[in-house]
Formats: structure tokens, C-alpha cells, sequence
């Protein structure tokens, strides 16, 4: 990162999320409305996301998507001040489509180009539309699972998955279940809308080891569960979620206790499922916190978290330059320095 120029001064920026499987475009001004937040997803055919096809599919939607922002916001490109793209972590391909996209705007509208955290940006958008201002955040996606909290001009892990993200557990575990995506209807969903009929505990493993936690042997075990049979499609969703999702709220309420803030913020994809938040609700009561779950639109990967994170960043002096605008798959939150919180 180098430092914006003095003069570096507007109204709008124009952020794009590519991280994954969805292509974002999102726009806000610099009082933190949001003007438009336009996305397409890639639906793998069949299995997971395939980083190539996924990247393809981005290059393909990547000028519709641009459009849609833009016409919803009401404003021509030249009226854009500064550009911001997710720089990492992610997939290599996708991340690469976005930020080619990004870099020819950028020098095209001559503009400064800002590279953001895609993690950073989950939580400060969640932070943007719930009002929550120093929370202890989970942030459970497709692709992260981690507990953060700030402390000292970073936010800092308090914990994390040490081997899948949450939300590919459930997305893994709709496939094996045959479940499919229905439009509109993310993998996740129909978990939950089936675990809602599910009325048996069935036993699965259960592992938080200090303040992080390994979900893959409970992926497998429940999808071996089912396998063999002898239990309900329900009763399994049931029993993978209440696993789950207890392993990850035991995690939170731990930083919650450690850091006695008095805030709880649930961001990213999975933020949206209901038993979830509940169960968050429930230990965010039990230590005087104020619950806070991110608006259903920001939930999944948006381009406007990385509109409203190109905006903190650029007016804390913050700006890419060209040559270190490379995509860095493996980006930490806690690497990130977060100079707009005080
Ligand atoms: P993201 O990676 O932030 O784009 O979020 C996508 C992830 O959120 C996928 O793993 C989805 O299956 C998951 N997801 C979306 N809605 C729900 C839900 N209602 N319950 C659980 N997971 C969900
Ligand atoms: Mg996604």
C-alpha cells in the first residue's frame, strides 16, 4: 500500500468482489451509502467450485455486472473517484479476473486503485448496516470460518477452522446428499430448511481444539451417517448444524469472554442461517453484548463491502499502486493494518 496523493479526493467508489463464485459490483459514496450492489454467481454444474470455470464465468458477466451497478447508482464512470477490488484471500483465477477488470477501470478513469481484504470487508460492512462498532465478529463462508476481534490496529484472530470453512461443510454435505441448487437457494439453505424437520440427535464429532475447530471429521462422519442409511436426511442436517454451529458459538462466546467487548457480529454467507444467529443471540445475552447479524444482501460475497472498505482505506491515505496490485491468495485479516478504527 502507498500513500494517496494530498489532492486524491471524490465522492464514489466502485468496488469489485471476485473472490470465489460470485462477480460483485457495488458502489458507495463516502459517507457509507450504498448506491448499487450488483452480482452473478457461477454454479458449478456439478461438485464445487472449479477455479477456472469459475474465473471464466467472471470475465463473462464482468461488463453486465458493471452496468447493472452503474445504471442503479445512476452514474457514469467518469463520475467514479476511486476503484477497489478484493485483493485476497481467494481463489487465484477468480481473484485475477477481478482485479484485471479493476486495474483497466482505474487506469482508464484515471483514478486511484485500492486493494482490499476480503475478510476485512465482511466485517465492515456487517459493521456499516448493523451499526456495531467494536464487535467481536464471526465470519462464516464458504471459504473462512474465524473469530476476530480488534485489538491494537488489526483485527486479530481469536480463532479459526483449521481445516474447512464452514460453509463448504454444508455446501460439501448438500452434495453428498444429493441436494441441488435451486435458483436463488444456496446450498446452505436447503441444510437448513431440512434440519428444521430433523427431531434426533444423531452422535457426531464435536472438536474445538483450544479456540479453534476442525469441522472435516464431522463432515465425514455425518455424511458416512448417511450412507449407512439408518438415519433421517432431517435428523442428520439437524445434528451436522447443531454441531457445527455450537462449535463455532463456543469459540465466540470464548473471545467474548476474553475480550469483554459488547458487541457480537455474525458476517458472511452463513451468516443468514437462522439457528445460527440464535444460538449467538443466546451467549451475546449471557455476556451483555448487543447482537448484530449482517443484512441477507451483505451476507454472501458483495462488491459493496468492497466499495465501503475502499472507502475507509483511501480516506485513511490508502491507495494500490499498479505494480502491487497482484492478487495475494493467502491474505490474513490479522496481516491487514486497519488505520480508520482508533
Ligand atoms: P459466501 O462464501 O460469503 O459467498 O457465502 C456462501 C456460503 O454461505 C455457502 O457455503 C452457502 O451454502 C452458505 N449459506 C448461504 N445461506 C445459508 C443458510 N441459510 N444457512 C447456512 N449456510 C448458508
Ligand atoms: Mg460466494
Amino acid at each position: 500500500m502507498r500513500k494517496a496523493k494530498k489532492d486524491d479526493s471524490g465522492n464514489y467508489c466502485l468496488g469489485i468482489e471476485s473472490s470465489a463464485d460470485d462477480f460483485g459490483v457495488g458502489i458507495a459514496t463516502f459517507s457509507g451509502e450504498i448506491l448499487a450492489n450488483k452480482s452473478d454467481s457461477y454454479i458449478p454444474a456439478e461438485g464445487g467450485i472449479h477455479p477456472r470455470e469459475a474465473a471464466r464465468h467472471h470475465a463473462e458477466v464482468a461488463d453486465k455486472v458493471l452496468s447493472e451497478a452503474l445504471s442503479k447508482a445512476g452514474l457514469k464512470p467518469r463520475e467514479l473517484s476511486v476503484i477497489a477490488f478484493s485483493q485476497g484471500p481467494g481463489l487465484g483465477p477468480s481473484l485475477r479476473t477481478g482485479a484485471t477488470v479493476a486495474r483497466a477501470l482505474a487506469s482508464y478513469l484515471e483514478v486511484p486503485l485500492v486493494g482490499v481484504n476480503h475478510s476485512v470487508a465482511h466485517i465492515e460492512i456487517g459493521k456499516l448496516k448493523t451499526g456495531a462498532h467494536d464487535p467481536v465478529t464471526l465470519y462464516a463462508s464458504g471459504g473462512n470460518t474465524m473469530v476476530t476481534a480488534f485489538e491494537s490496529g488489526r483485527y486479530r484472530v481469536f480463532g479459526e477452522t483449521l481445516d474447512i470453512a464452514l460453509g463448504n461443510c454444508l455446501d460439501v454435505f448438500a452434495r453428498e446428499a444429493g441436494l441441488k441448487h435451486k435458483k436463488g437457494l444456496p446450498l446452505g439453505a436447503a441444510v437448513e430448511q431440512l434440519a428444521a424437520k430433523g427431531e434426533k440427535l444423531v452422535t457426531l464429532p464435536y472438536v474445538v481444539k483450544g479456540m479453534d475447530l476442525s469441522l472435516s471429521g464431522l463432515l465425514t462422519a455425518a455424511t458416512t451417517a448417511l450412507q449407512k442409511g439408518d438415519c433421517k436426511l432431517e435428523d442428520v442436517c439437524y445434528s451436522l448444524q447443531e454441531n457445527a454451529f455450537s462449535m463455532v458459538t463456543e469459540v465466540t462466546e470464548r473471545a467474548l469472554a476474553h475480550t469483554e467487548k459488547k458487541e457480537v457480529l455474525l458476517t458472511g454467507g452463513v451468516a443468514a442461517n437462522k439457528r445460527l444467529q440464535s444460538m449467538l443471540a443466546i451467549i451475546a445475552e449471557e455476556h451483555d453484548a448487543r447482537f448484530n447479524v449482517v443484512p441477507l444482501e451483505f451476507a454472501t460475497d458483495n462488491g459493496a463491502m468492497i466499495a465501503w472498505t475502499g472507502v475507509l482505506a483511501f480516506q485513511h491515505g490508502l491507495v494500490t499502486a499498479l505494480d502491487e496490485s497482484f492478487v495475494k491468495l493467502r491474505w490474513r485479516v490479522d496481516k491487514v493494518d486497519v488505520p480508520w478504527i482508533s
